[in-house]
């Protein structure tokens, strides 16, 4: 039953979570879940490959309903997350994969890269200077 409920939470929203964050959205459904089920509910479904985690630059873990491995980009002022195009995550798998193959093979990759986002960077330029 958490398990479900979980699920669906995370397969409604292209939103990355934090584990207090999830909790909250959960507790709107089942509003005497603990936070040590939905903690071990998600280490479950992380291990099953049903749901992807990130640690961001910050080191907070973040934790969403796409489980493949994609590349993650943070505003580190406002903390938004955002997803860019992985087409070079593929080529850089491959690439490790050729490179590894007397080693073993690479089946995902995390990228974090972070910057301003536009608002943020408009905010900081027209801010008078301290
Ligand atoms: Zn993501
Ligand atoms: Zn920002």
């Amino acid at each position: 039953m958490p398990r479900t409920v979980i699920m669906s939470v995370l397969a409604q929203s292209v939103d990355h979570f934090t584990i207090e964050e999830l909790w909250h959205s959960v507790q709107e459904i089942v509003p005497e879940i603990e936070l040590s089920t939905v903690y071990r509910v998600v280490q479950a479904l992380i291990g099953a490959g049903l749901a992807g985690e990130t640690r961001l630059p910050n080191g907070i873990r973040v934790i969403e309903g796409l489980a493949l491995s994609h590349a993650h980009w943070v505003c580190s002022s406002c903390q938004q997350i955002g997803h860019f195009s992985d087409s070079t995550l593929e080529s850089l798998i491959l690439n490790l994969n050729v490179s590894l193959r007397d080693t073993g093979t690479v089946k995902g990759i995390q990228i974090v890269a972070w910057g301003l986002c536009l608002q943020c960077q408009e905010r900081t330029t027209k801010a008078p200077p301290q």
